[in-house]
């Protein structure tokens, strides 16, 4: 059977469909068009350029997969990105798009200590074979701070960044730490800062990661026996870059390791920066004197951006992508996602996409009908309130009864998992958790979510309330 662009695309997208998750699958994989096949080569049009570099940033590797199982290890893939602005049928073609102007990040060289240059280094970053061994950044140059948005929402945090990328590590800000819930800039930040150092001082090293890869090729240096060369390796960094760090929790090994790689970057005018979704006093399972490292320097919170800096996000984005849309359709997605710019964003693209192949145009109607989408698919987040009821309820107490300071096994047992479920299932600090079920400090709390961990694993009943439960508060 001859192939064409159709029939290998149609295999490629059954194979991607079957691995990433439905909602991502309809996003960026239905609206691509298969256009021409030459040899080992196949077309595809794609909707937008911020679509192409979605899809190069977040699923090349699927991609490449996809197409080597059907045309083999040469295969390429050619983009062909739709520059007609046919959106808006009564406005004239105008295509905007500013260049980035950012050369790729070149991997930096690092003179290694002799003992170690022997061994050989099993550090993914390190690129074998060359006698200055070089270490990639991992940086994301789209990630910069001129396509971040400044808003009250994240002044200090961008400030703070940017007056650390002027001076790395000769700043009070060491380390600097930003923290704040999903979706609102925090790895954007934090690779914008590294992008400005290697701007500003190309000779330092700088190594973004995340805490999860950090975490696992920890693991990989002790199976292997390459614990020291791993701390070696880190402590030779001059602007370390710490994503999530959240997850490093219970890991105390990781911990234990970070620690000593931290004092040694601190200790020799080295900066470090973190990321996490809490502020550390509300960090769990994170020993003591790292969190009080944590606080050695500046903790930034950023916040959900106001209306105004969602326009400007908006606004932005539509800039970086040569898009043009009407103001009452940017304000109209600007009033009605509030508290995760990935969402923001994520309705821009379903929008661009959507309109540009079925040839619609941006209209208040399409605009909604996607808005409603997402804000259906966005979990509702549940009160602690209704997490005393729902568990109250359960076991056939009243709330008040629940909140009081009776030691009654039963009714403890109740109110620790009334505590568990609200650190699960919502934002709140310990001490907020705390004080609305039944005035109780913060160490309480922490106590009720170990001991819930605990008893779920040793207990067979008390799992049974937790998974009961679960399911009542989630439906
Ligand atoms: P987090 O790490 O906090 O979950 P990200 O840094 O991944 O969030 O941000 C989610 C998306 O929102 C990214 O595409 C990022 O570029 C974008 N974003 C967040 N804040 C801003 C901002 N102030 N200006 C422009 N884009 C932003
Ligand atoms: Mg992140």
């Amino acid at each position: 059977m001859n192939k064409t662009a159709s029939s290998v695309w149609t295999e490629c997208l059954s194979f991607i469909e079957d691995n990433i998750k439905q909602q991502a699958y309809k996003t960026w994989f239905e609206p691509i068009k298969p256009i021409k096949l030459s040899g080992e080569a196949l077309t595809i049009q794609v909707p937008s350029k911020f679509f192409y570099e979605w899809l190069e940033e977040h699923y090349i590797k699927l991609l490449r997969v996809a197409l080597v199982k059907q045309l083999g290890e040469d295969a390429k893939l050619i983009y062909d990105v739709r520059m007609e602005n046919n959106y808006s049928s009564n406005n004239p073609h105008t295509v905007k798009i500013p260049s980035s102007n950012r050369n790729p990040i070149t991997p930096q060289g690092v003179a290694f200590p002799l003992d170690i240059n022997k061994r050989e280094l099993k550090n993914p970053f390190i690129i074998p074979g060359i006698q200055k061994v070089k270490i990639e950044s991992q940086l994301n140059p789209n990630y910069n701070f001129e396509s971040f948005v400044e808003g009250d929402s994240n002044r200090l945090a961008r400030s703070a960044g940017m007056a650390v990328a002027n001076k790395p590590g000769g700043t009070s800000f060491n380390p600097l730490l930003i923290y704040g819930g999903v979706g609102l800039g925090k790895t954007h930040i934090a690779h914008a800062i590294g992008v400005e150092i290697k701007d500003k001082y190309p000779d330092k090293t700088v190594l973004y990661i995340s805490s999860e890869k950090f975490t696992q090729q920890y693991i990989d240096s002790v199976k292997g026996n390459t614990r020291n060369d791993f701390i070696h390796f880190y402590q030779m960094i001059d602007v370390l870059i710490i994503d999530d760090v959240q997850f490093l929790s219970g890991k105390t090994g990781t911990q234990d390791v970070f620690f000593h790689i931290f004092n040694h970057l601190h200790q020799n005018g080295k900066q470090v920066i973190l990321t996490s979704d809490k502020a550390p006093v509300d960090m769990q399972d994170i020993e003591q004197r790292l969190l009080s490292r944590f606080k050695w320097g500046l903790s930034a919170e950023l916040q959900a951006p106001d209306y105004e800096t969602r326009v400007s996000i908006l606004q932005n984005k539509l800039y970086r992508d040569g898009v043009e849309m009407p103001e009452e359709i940017v304000e109209y997605i600007a009033k009605n996602i509030k508290s995760n710019v990935r969402e923001l964003e994520g309705v821009l693209i379903s929008m661009i996409a959507q309109a540009s192949f079925n040839r619609k145009e941006f209209t208040l109607a399409l605009t909604k009908q996607i808005v409603d989408k997402f804000v259906k698919n966005t979990k509702r987040e549940v009160s602690i309130d209704y997490i005393q009821k729902i568990v109250s309820n359960y076991f056939e107490l009243d709330v008040a009864t629940l909140q009081s300071k009776t030691r009654k096994r039963h009714i403890v047992q109740a109110r620790q998992l009334a505590m568990y479920f609200a650190k699960r299932m919502t934002k709140a600090s310990l001490a907020s958790i705390g004080s609305q079920i039944g005035k109780r400090d913060h160490a309480t709390v922490l106590h009720a979510c170990k001991t819930v961990d605990n008893l779920t694993e040793t207990d067979k009943q008390f799992r049974k309330y937790v998974d009961d439960l679960t399911k009542k508060l989630t439906f």
